[in-house]
């Protein structure tokens, strides 16, 4: 298919051009290309679709269920017990609900860490998304409960295997959750595997204390101890990081997961990105959870990243390197070929109404893009070449259920722990 007349985003800038897809990849971007079947772009402005590096997609069932708490509280009399009484059935829907909000927003692929992953499988499949999953593994220190959770995680692995829109990646939750054998043994069926880790990392102040009086040095010096990080390491918040931190993070080329709205919103504290951007640090974005969000709106992460980082100096994460971090950093992250169109890159293009009210004046259309669009924007979503929103509809759920079932699951699953 040729998509013809669309004002692209493509090399960091905008051009009226054309779009030939073949296989659902991008096969050329450029003017005078040909092919039997076109779509007509005139008065859209395309972008590449944003990627969620870290998140927990179920978790939109917990969306409200426990607001304006300290962390630890939050965790234990709220998040805890009603994630103890999840269903598959219950993180299918939820999946799914969390799939229509990143659909609708601008999203195009996600890295979900959370469990009863195989229904998380089966809603990427069944609607046409790209994600990265793992199954999020804890041992505390108990070696019957490790390997039953790399059991889980071989079988959601050999679920996800052959799958063209799916990549799997290891998930040890953190290293305040997971053993140094379990960390270890992770690390090596990573590198014999070839799969990427993805792990949560110093959000909060409390966390980096324990560890320095437990091991005498950070966590992110503690994994870089055993081994843990590398170009293939994912590292979510990393809110508490010094320039230490920062100079291992950098050596090893492991990525960080930025989650400003849920560090914001867990009082966990703002990272260190203007200094870690400018030690040349891997960077991505991610909305966490909905329940520490509370929303998976990307575009309002991107936002709000550009924002917070602004209280320390205007110069601060611009609208286009926000955007680049938000598109290209989660593609760097993941390994993946997508977040930016260009030859040879996946098409997951986003479709932007030139008209819409949030858009004009056209002054600097990715500043209007980042701090101003609003969701209504989107007229069409498209994941590796096939359309998974027109005109506004989606084309692959029937969102009307979704939001009735998911509704219907949350309110049950509070219910039980009452
Ligand atoms: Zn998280």
């Amino acid at each position: 298919m040729l998509i013809k007349n669309g004002l692209v985003f493509s090399q960091g800038t905008f051009s009226r051009t054309d779009i030939l897809l073949e296989g659902g990849s991008i096969a050329a971007v450029g003017e005078g290309l040909a092919h039997e079947e076109s779509f007509d772009a005139s008065g859209l402005i395309i972008i590449p679709g944003m990627v969620n590096a870290h998140t927990h997609l179920a978790m939109t069932l917990l969306r409200g269920a426990g607001d304006d708490m300290p962390l630890q509280a939050w965790l234990s009399e709220r998040i805890w017990p009603l994630e103890g009484n999840l269903t598959r059935t219950d993180c299918y829907w939820g999946g799914m609900l969390g799939i229509v909000e990143m659909i609708r927003t601008g999203t195009t692929c996600f890295n979900d860490m959370y469990f009863h992953m195989d229904a998380t499988v089966r809603a990427v499949k069944e609607t046409g998304m790209r994600a990265a999953l793992t199954h999020a593994v804890i041992d505390l220190g108990d070696e019957d409960k490790a390997a039953r959770e790399l059991a889980e995680s071989d079988r959601i692995e050999g679920l996800c295997r052959g799958e063209p829109r799916l990549t799997y990646l290891l998930g040890p939750h953190a290293p305040y959750t997971c053993s140094e054998s379990f960390l270890r043994n992770i690390r090596a069926r990573a590198t014999e595997r070839g799969l990427r880790i993805h792990i949560h990392v110093s959000e909060t102040a409390q966390e980096v204390s324990d560890m320095r009086r437990e091991r005498g040095m950070s966590p992110v010096a503690y994994l870089d101890t055993i081994g843990v990080l590398g170009p293939d390491t994912i590292c979510a918040h990393c809110v508490h990081v010094n320039e230490a931190d920062r100079d291992i993070l950098l050596s090893r080329g492991a990525h960080v997961a930025h989650c400003p709205q849920s560090n914001m919103k867990l009082s966990s504290g703002i990272a260190p990105l203007p200094a870690m951007d400018a030690a040349g640090v891997s960077l991505s974005l991610g909305t966490d959870g909905a329940a520490s969000n509370n929303s998976l709106d990307m575009g309002a992460e991107t936002k709000a990243m550009a924002l917070v980082h602004k209280l320390a100096g205007p110069m601060n994460l611009s609208a286009a390197r926000s955007f680049a971090v938000a598109t290209q950093g989660g593609a760097n992250a993941l390994g993946l070929p997508v977040g930016a169109i260009e030859q040879g890159r996946r098409a997951d293009l986003v479709f932007l109404d030139a008209r819409h009210y949030s858009l004009r004046p056209p002054h600097d259309l990715l500043s209007n893009i980042v701090y101003a669009m609003r969701p209504d924007a989107i007229r069409h979503v498209m994941v590796d070449g096939a359309f998974l929103m027109r005109d506004g509809e989606l084309t692959t759920i029937d969102e009307e259920l979704v939001c009735e079932k998911a509704t219907e699951h949350a309110l049950a699953l509070v219910e039980k722990v009452r």
